[in-house]
């Protein structure tokens, strides 16, 4: 059994990142900038941008972090992005979600310029992906595709499951894996909260990708002997060894299911570290377009 390294792999991305912004530099281009909006004091969305922010800084790109407040307006963040769209400086930006219940996701995603949507949450890119053109890729799916890319796992003919359908995960993977090209070419199933013989389903899957949210969801019964398992499952759970009072627990049971199959990700230090680096390579993409 091999374990997929997101930690390292994703200090990889990093550090050719960190050439290529300098490489930037002494063509005296400008530096990769990436505005990131957080509006309320969510314990878990601070440490997601919290962590975004501090990469962007190893790797020589901008940042700046807005932070407003959970009364804040949808009509005031509505203005806050438009003036990042504004900002030629801005190469990217993500506004954190979730957001406050009375701001609409849906109105905030698609004001943000599809060109510095580099979450690839707007309609546009989502539609972009789903015809096979160019735009940005959500950053969970893509880090996945890297991670397969990058162990060299076969993807051809292969049986994937997928295992939720939300917009920023399941469904774009689904996609991902199923386009003609590697990584891509095999087979999807898309299962969700309506699926029946749920187990049935997930044993045929030659690489099994999981986000739901239900800690320790996947058990060694349903997996297939030698399977690939992908675990983007994040659930803070309570605990008495670790000075926060919690850690986080992903969606498989690894450490039944290491046993069984080839490959796996860790839950922390798998998918969650390529997400960060993935945002920051469609960053840099953001920024080298406008060239
Ligand atoms: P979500 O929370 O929006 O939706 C959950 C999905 O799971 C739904 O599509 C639902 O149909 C499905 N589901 C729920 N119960 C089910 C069941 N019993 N059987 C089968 N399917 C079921 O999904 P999300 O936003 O993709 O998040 C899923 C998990 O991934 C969460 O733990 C989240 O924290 C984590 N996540 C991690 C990263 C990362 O960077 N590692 C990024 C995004 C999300």
């Amino acid at each position: 059994m091999t374990i997929l390294d997101g930690n390292h792999i994703s200090a990889l991305i990093k550090a050719e990142l960190k050439a290529e912004v300098e490489k930037r530099l002494s063509f005296g281009k400008k530096r990769p900038h990436l505005a990131a909006v957080l509006v309320g004091n969510d314990g878990a969305s601070e440490t997601y941008v919290g962590h975004k922010v501090k990469s962007c800084e190893q790797a020589g790109f901008s940042s700046t972090l807005i932070r407003l407040s959970t009364e804040t307006t949808e009509f005031q963040l509505i203005e806050e992005v438009k003036k990042l769209n504004n900002n030629p400086d801005i190469d990217g930006i993500i506004v954190q979600l979730p957001l406050p219940k009375h701001i609409s996701e849906d109105i905030i995603i698609e004001t943000i310029l599809p060109e510095k949507d580099v979450d690839g949450f707007h309609p546009i890119n989502a539609g972009r992906l789903l015809i096979g053109q160019d735009g940005f890729v959500p950053a969970t799916p893509a880090g996945i595709i890297e991670l397969i890319e990058r162990y060299n796992i076969e993807t051809s003919g292969k049986h994937c499951v997928v295992i939720g359908r939300s917009n920023i995960v399941g469904k774009p993977i689904s996609v991902l894996m199923s386009r003609k090209g590697y990584p891509g070419d095999a087979t999807v199933t898309l299962c969700h909260s309506r699926s029946t013989n749920l187990s049935s389903i997930t044993q045929q899957a030659d690489i099994l990708i999981v986000a739901l949210g239900i800690p320790n969801f996947v058990t060694i019964e349903m997996v297939k002997q030698d399977a690939v398992v992908i675990d983007v499952g994040i659930t803070r759970t309570a605990t008495t060894t670790t000075k926060s009072g919690y850690k986080l627990t992903g969606d498989v049971n690894y450490a039944e299911v290491s046993k069984k199959c080839s490959f796996i990700t860790p839950v922390p230090g798998g998918v969650g570290p390529m997400t960060i680096a993935m945002l920051m390579k469609n960053t840099l993409k953001a920024c080298n377009t406008k060239d």
